[in-house]
């Protein structure tokens, strides 16, 4: 195959393995930072230019899109799809997940596990918001927060309300939520492929912390996940739409919930917490499952 990899940094752990993988199987893989691509979207000859020079034939494309570029790598990834190219995740299955409240909305119809979760954009009584989520002590995140920056335990009812306040006085959307205190700062990532966890770590947040983001301190290790758990992540994964993906899930007292549902799921921590070679896996998937001219890859449509 000739696989197009959507990536800012050749550099990341994740695109350097995703390269090798693939290249260790015969495929030849091309790194675009999407940012670069530009596209003429002219009736029936859509084309996607890099650099002065014309993509063509490319089978499939793995997108790693960052956060903060998901409406224009979206887009980009939405043209390889109407040039016939298949997507490893497609472009609206990646920009349902990135929504957080469309993604929860999704997930709370399927009957999904989920924190209770209230979101407000300008409520009037936010004293009503609170106790609507179960009062206090309840966790506030800012709708664009990513890697644990923006996500605040309020342990009072003062201190909720004086941070609501300030989140709206910012203009910012908030999501408040149920505060998963037997979770004990540890949340479970679970790494699905198709219809499968092929691995599961567990991260433990450092003392004195509730947020268990690597990047916030937490430790990984390897964890083993009940059926309940499982068929959790890879229905939240179907949900979504999602071909690969990390599912993160606490572990409540009212059974597995889940936080957030990653359509980039990052290779590093998981495949050193587990010793599996998950970059071959997802290889292996699009080898299984890619056909020309077939773009549509799965999933529900919302
Ligand atoms: P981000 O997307 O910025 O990583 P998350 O929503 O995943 O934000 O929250 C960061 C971390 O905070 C989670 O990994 C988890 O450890 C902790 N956390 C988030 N929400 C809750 C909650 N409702 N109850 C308990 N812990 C939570």
């Amino acid at each position: 195959m000739k696989i197009a990899l959507l990536s800012r940094n050749a550099n990341l752990y994740s695109t350097r393995r995703l390269v090798e993988a693939a290249e260790a199987r015969g495929h030849t893989v091309r790194i675009l930072d999407v940012l670069r691509c530009y596209m003429n979207i002219t009736s029936l000859a859509p084309s996607i230019h890099y650099k002065g020079e014309d993509l063509i034939n490319f089978d499939a494309v793995i997108p790693r899109i960052g956060a903060s570029v998901t409406f224009y790598g979206t887009a980009v990834l939405r043209q390889f799809e109407m040039m016939g190219v298949y997507p490893l995740n497609e472009s609206v299955a990646v920009a349902r997940s990135r929504d957080k409240l469309r993604a929860l909305q999704l997930l709370s119809r399927k009957g999904i596990g989920l924190p209770v979760t209230g979101f407000a954009n300008k409520p009037d009584d936010i004293q009503d918001l609170i106790e609507m989520v179960g009062g206090t002590p309840l966790v506030i995140k800012l709708l664009q927060g990513t890697q644990g920056i923006g996500v605040v335990l309020a342990e009072t009812k003062k201190a909720a309300e004086s941070v609501i306040e300030s989140f709206l006085g910012l203009k910012a959307s908030v999501l408040v939520q149920e505060y998963i205190k037997e979770a004990g700062g540890a949340d479970i990532r679970c790494l699905v492929i198709g219809d499968k966890v092929v691995a599961a770590m567990k991260r433990q947040a450092k003392a004195g912390e509730f947020r268990s983001n690597i990047h916030r301190g937490g430790a990984a290790s390897l964890i083993k996940i009940t059926p309940e758990e499982r068929s959790t992540a890879t229905r939240a994964a179907k949900t979504m739409g999602l071909n690969v993906c990390g599912v993160d899930i606490l572990r409540s007292t009212h059974g597995p919930v889940v936080m957030e549902v990653n359509s980039s799921p990052g290779l590093e921590g998981i495949e050193s917490a587990t010793n599996r070679d998950i970059a071959g896996m997802v290889i292996s998937f699009l080898e299984k499952n890619w056909k020309q001219g077939k773009t549509g890859t799965k999933g529900s449509r919302g």
